[in-house]
């Protein structure tokens, strides 16, 4: 199978153009054409002569990712489209739109970053079908790009990516760092630090390795409970890294990054939506540099637990925000088309 040409950074075209002889400004104009152009044909890079073009076509493949099916949310804001692999097996990607009045509309699209997830969150859909592989920086940045070039048709531009599809992030590290890298690139797409964010469960240790790449990227934590008996039980991986060394590493993102983090809270009935579990939250994240995003369980087939009620969730963020903690109480976008958290991929149909 060709190479991805998302695979490559700039530094790696440079090398191949020189070994090809051509001057290294050739590889300044590829790269504008995969990252400014979103050109997504060799046939389309214009800028080069043609028996290069020819060439870059025959070494590389310029997408992995066939289109499938796209389901579309009804209040037109959410989006969701499953892509088939070459290997076989199908990721999927959503976009969101955030309309505001008074400032620029976002556009976030939300990326997979593994085929499945082996980490076993017993709520979680993607968690529930076990791991299948990692996905290649390459296969991560065709999912943007797939949007940014949508968007960039109809006027306009996509403004965040959030690492939240499927899998885990920190479980495919290095693929994850160098999508967000390549995406932030000045002489390409330029997405600054500040528009991604990545979500973790919570492996320790790449927080710690992450605060030091030199990034000022968004953090979000899976937390879903304040202590370490529940956490277990929902989230198998708090057995090897319970909620204080994940916090530990939290302080040492903020510290570093001076980004705040954000700790997410699916609520389950009767379970992690009491008062008592929101000031223990409290009391955790006291001193830190935090944001608990809550929203309601979004059900899925292999999990017994029911989605807390609006007056609980409410009832759950005054519970936090009296002991000084902010907390917004997130929508679920996207359920009607199965595009909501944890339920990627759980139905799959061409
Ligand atoms: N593996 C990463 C990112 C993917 S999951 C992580 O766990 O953070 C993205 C978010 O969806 C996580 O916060 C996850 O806990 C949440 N999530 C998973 N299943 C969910 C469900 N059924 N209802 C609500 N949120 C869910
Ligand atoms: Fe994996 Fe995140 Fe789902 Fe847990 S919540 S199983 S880490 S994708």
């Amino acid at each position: 199978m060709k190479n991805l040409i998302y695979n490559l950074d700039l530094e790696t075209i440079q090398h191949t153009l020189a070994t090809w002889g051509e001057p290294s400004y050739r590889a300044d104009q590829i790269w504008k054409g995969l990252y400014q152009h979103l050109w997504t044909k060799a046939e389309q890079f214009t800028t080069l002569p043609l028996a290069l073009r020819n060439k870059l076509g025959q070494e590389y493949a310029f997408s992995h990712l066939q289109a499938g099916k796209v389901l579309r949310a009804s209040d037109g804001l959410t989006e969701k489209i499953l892509f088939r692999l070459p290997d076989g097996p199908a990721i999927e990607t959503v976009l969101m739109h955030y309309p505001f009045r008074n400032r620029q509309d976002r556009h976030t699209v939300c990326v997979s970053t593994q085929v499945g997830c082996a980490l076993g969150c017993a709520f979680c859909a993607t968690g529930q079908m076990g791991f299948n592989r990692h996905l290649s920086s390459g296969e991560i940045i065709e999912q943007v790009i797939y949007y940014a070039r949508q968007l960039a048709e109809g006027g306009q531009s996509l403004t965040n990516v959030v690492m939240m599809g499927m899998g885990e992030p920190f479980h495919n590290y290095d693929a994850t760092l160098d999508a967000i890298r390549r995406l932030n690139h000045p002489g390409g797409m330029k997405m600054g630090g500040r528009r991604f964010t990545v979500s973790t469960v919570g492996l320790a240790p790449e927080i710690r390795r992450f605060a030091k790449e030199g990034l000022q990227v968004n953090l979000a934590i899976s937390l879903h409970a304040a202590d370490d008996e529940l956490r277990s039980s929902m989230l198998p991986i708090n057995a090897k890294y319970p909620i204080r060394e994940v916090l530990n590493a939290c302080r040492e993102y903020a510290e570093a990054t001076k980004r705040r983090v954000t700790f997410e809270w699916a609520l389950v009935k009767d379970v992690n939506d009491t008062p008592k579990q929101a000031r223990k939250l409290a009391r955790l994240l006291r001193g830190m540099l935090a944001h608990v995003n809550v929203i309601p369980l979004n059900p899925t087939n292999k999990f017994d637990g029911e989605a807390t009620t609006e007056k609980r969730a409410t009832a759950f963020q005054a519970a936090l925000e009296e002991n000084g903690i902010p907390c917004s109480i997130r929508l679920r976008r996207g359920i009607e088309i199965q595009a909501g958290c944890g339920q990627l991929a759980s139905r799959r149909g061409y």
